[in-house]
C-alpha cells in the first residue's frame, strides 16, 4: 500500500498538521515527514479533515519548456532549450486542494499548466545526477498557473507566475512512483486538455535535481515543478481545473 502524506486541518485543529493517510484513517505526524516519519497518537477520519497543500516550501523551482510538444505549441521559444530553463514561484502562491484560484485584475488570460511535482527530502547541493534519487522525498500534482499575457509582456516571468493562489499543490505526496514514465493530465471542466507522459520530458528528473542543485541549495520540503505537456489554455471564473498524475491522484481547484 502506498501511504499518502498530507497536511490538514479539522474543526478543532488549526494551524495545519502533517499527517499520513492510510485507507480512510489519518494519523498526525510530529513534524513534516521529510524530518523523520514520527506518528503521534492523534488520529482522525478522512471525512473530518480538510486537506491543505502538503508542503510549505522555502522555494518552488519550476522548469519551463520541458516537453517537446509544448515547446512546438509555445510562442515563448522556437526550439527546445539546450539546458533547463528554470524560474521561481514564491511560497506565497501556494494553495491546497479545493482552494480557489483568483484571477488577477492585471491579466486578461490566466492558464492552467498540469505538472508533476517533486518534493525534496534532504538538503541538496551540487548533487550528481546518479545520486539525485536519494534526495527525493515524494511526488505530488502541481498546477503552474500562469498569466500568459503578462508572461509575454514582461519577458521576466516572476509576475506572470507569482500571483497569490497561482500554485495549487496536492492533494498529497506519495513516495513510490515510477516517475520516469507516468501520465500527466490537465482536465478543464471534465475535458482532458493535456495528456503527456513524463518519459517525454526533455530533461529528466535526476538531471533536473542535479542541475538546479548546482545553482541553489534545495532544502527539505522544497518543490520542483517539472514542466507541462502540450495543451495549455485559459481558465475563466467558475471553471473547474484538475491536475491528474497517474499513481499520485487528482488535484482539483476552481477559479473564483
Ligand atoms: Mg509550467
Amino acid at each position: 500500500m502506498n501511504e499518502k502524506y498530507i497536511r490538514f486541518t479539522t474543526k478543532e485543529v488549526t494551524p495545519p498538521l502533517y499527517g499520513v493517510l492510510e485507507d480512510e484513517k489519518v494519523t498526525a505526524l510530529a513534524s513534516a515527514p521529510w524530518m523523520g516519519i514520527e506518528k503521534t497518537d492523534k488520529s482522525f477520519d478522512l471525512k473530518d479533515i480538510k486537506l491543505k497543500a502538503p508542503v510549505e516550501p522555502s522555494k518552488i523551482v519550476c522548469i519551463g519548456l520541458n516537453y517537446h510538444a509544448h515547446v512546438q505549441a509555445s510562442q515563448s521559444a522556437d526550439k527546445a532549450p539546450d539546458y533547463p530553463l528554470i524560474f521561481l514561484k514564491p511560497p506565497s502562491s501556494v494553495i491546497g486542494p479545493e482552494e480557489k484560484i483568483i484571477h488577477p485584475q492585471q491579466s486578461e488570460r490566466v492558464d492552467y499548466e498540469a505538472e508533476l511535482g517533486v518534493v525534496i527530502g534532504k538538503t541538496a547541493r551540487k548533487v550528481p545526477e546518479e545520486k539525485a534519487g536519494d534526495y527525493i522525498f515524494g511526488f505530488t500534482c502541481v498546477n503552474d498557473v500562469t498569466a500568459r499575457d503578462l508572461q509575454k509582456k514582461d519577458g521576466q516571468w516572476s509576475r506572470a507566475k507569482g500571483f497569490d493562489t497561482f500554485c495549487p499543490v496536492g492533494p498529497w505526496l506519495v513516495r513510490e512512483l515510477n516517475y520516469r514514465d507516468v501520465l500527466v493530465e490537465g482536465i478543464l471542466n471534465g475535458d482532458i486538455k493535456q495528456s503527456g507522459r513524463t518519459s517525454l520530458m526533455i530533461f529528466n528528473i535526476p538531471f533536473l535535481i542535479s542541475y538546479i542543485s548546482s545553482v541553489m541549495t534545495l532544502n527539505p520540503g522544497d518543490l520542483i515543478s517539472t514542466g507541462t505537456p502540450a495543451g495549455i489554455a485559459p481558465m475563466k471564473p467558475g471553471d473547474k481545473i484538475e491536475v491528474k498524475v497517474e499513481g499520485v491522484g487528482n488535484l482539483v481547484n476552481h477559479m473564483a
